[in-house]
């Protein structure tokens, strides 16, 4: 096995509070030691992280790798490259593929699969109900054995009350959180996108905000007398912070994550020069400028605890179609970090450490991956780092996307911030200052130098 140096990094590690410049000693997939003028006299490897932040691989506890069943838009190899293109050792991936993940055989075929051909660490949520079809639990306790991180329908929310009761019952004993794609499903019936002036100027139909506000309502009203960690996942809508930050003051164990687009763009995106753009189609929709205000201060005082790209691939194709027939999601994992740097850092929000806190700790705490030494940097642990490049510039391009999907509104933006080295388990996967296909072996993602 190799024996790596990371040298005079700005190491940020939220876990221990570590935030300085020092060395990480890391040999046979493990950290031997984090300090000050390390010297590791048989070292394979030294890298000079100068100028670099060295942060705990980073984790995205929401993305959509299509396997089984969806592997033209995505595969689980595919989706792993994409997600070390974008600095992230470690993904969980929802199950809404075909057959859904809703029992155990299938959760174990998500770890069989990333095992031969992943690049990261790739964990699966299991479904809440057969076949995600919303009438009867799926077999929740069996798929938590098999390994599956957590619970969620993502795609459509579990929209009966009847079922959520059992369903957070069940999973409270699990310990696992239940995550909810929150949609109420008769508010928002052959919607397009959010409902506000760019839907009317196109006559498409709308998804109004109060459709994800009144399942998060009725979800903290079930889960009150369960205590079931309950999650929202993507959220849109300034009143859903507001109703989130009452429940985390009430002391519900509630939490909730945002992505990229949700913390950049307003529905005005779908408008592309007075046509509708499938591009800008997303589930929950982009919304409007007081909602975007909202989430960055949700974000900033504590209330969205997580970052999250939801990560959902598509065909060219697919997203050429008419607006209302192409299918809900954005890529994410390969420029999110260098968007949450322009949507949280660059306007003064959060620093650098909380960033990393809402990409590593925070993330691996909702997935229970603290236990398996995640999201931090411990001697002893493994060895899963992200080398930041905090102030390079660079364009979004076909060029810099490693996974399947072209499917993104940020194409051709100039944004600030990007992994350059990627760590997994001790082995480089991702080397942008190498001149070839750098790395040790096999799977190392191949990206351009720039
Ligand atoms: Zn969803």
């Amino acid at each position: 096995m190799t024996t790596l140096l990371v040298r005079n990094g700005r190491v940020i590690d939220p876990a221990s509070g570590r935030d300085g410049t020092m060395d990480v000693a890391v040999r046979d997939g493990k950290i031997v030691e984090i300090g000050a003028g390390l010297s590791v006299s048989d070292a394979d490897r030294v890298i000079d992280a100068a100028d670099r932040i060295v942060a705990p691989g980073l984790i995205d506890p929401h993305v959509h790798f299509r396997e089984p069943g969806h592997e033209e838009k995505e595969t689980i190899e595919t989706g792993s490259l994409a997600a070390v293109a974008g600095g992230f050792t470690t993904v969980c991936c929802m199950p809404n593929t075909q057959p859904a993940l809703d029992c155990p055989e299938l959760i174990r075929f998500v770890y069989d699969r990333a095992a031969e051909r992943a690049v990261c660490r790739v964990f699966p949520i299991g479904a809440v109900s057969k076949g995600r079809a919303g009438e009867r639990l799926a077999e929740i306790s069996l798929m938590h054995d098999a390994g599956a991180v957590g619970f969620s329908d993502d795609g459509d929310a579990v929209a009966s009350a009847g079922l959520m009761a059992r369903a957070l019952a069940e999973v409270r004993e699990t310990g696992a959180a239940l995550m909810q794609h929150c949609q109420e499903p008769t508010l928002t019936h052959e919607a397009v996108m959010h409902a506000g002036v760019v839907s009317t100027r196109f006559g498409l139909t709308g998804w109004p905000r109060v459709a994800e506000e009144v399942i998060i309502e009725r979800d903290i009203r079930l889960n009150r007398d369960i205590g079931c960690r309950y999650h929202v996942q993507h959220v849109s809508s300034a009143g859903s912070v507001e109703i989130i930050r009452r429940a985390r003051a009430d002391g519900q164990p509630v939490t909730a994550e945002v992505s990229p687009h949700h913390l950049l763009l307003t529905d005005e995106a779908v408008d592309r020069s007075g046509a509708p753009d499938a591009m800008a189609k997303v589930n929950p929709p982009l919304r409007e400028q007081h909602d975007i205000d909202a989430l960055r201060q949700g974000v900033a005082d504590g209330t969205i605890t997580v970052l999250a790209t939801d990560h959902a691939p598509h065909t060219s194709e697919e997203k050429s179609r008419p607006i209302e027939d192409t299918p809900f999601g954005l890529i994410g994992l390969e420029a999110a970090l260098a968007l949450y740097v322009k949507a949280l850092i660059e306007p003064g929000l959060v620093g650098w450490p909380k960033l990393i806190e809402l990409m590593t700790t925070s993330p691996a705490a909702l997935c229970g991956l603290e236990a398996k030494g995640l999201g931090r940097l411990t001697p002893g642990g493994p060895a899963d780092l992200t080398i930041i490049e905090p102030e390079i510039e660079w364009t979004i391009g076909p060029e810099s996307l490693a996974g399947k999907g072209r499917n993104t509104p940020f194409m051709g933006w100039t944004v600030k911030g990007r992994a350059e080295t990627v760590v997994v388990a001790g082995t480089v996967r991702l080397d942008r200052r190498a001149s070839t296909t750098a790395g040790t072996g096999a799977g190392t993602v191949a990206l351009p130098v720039s």
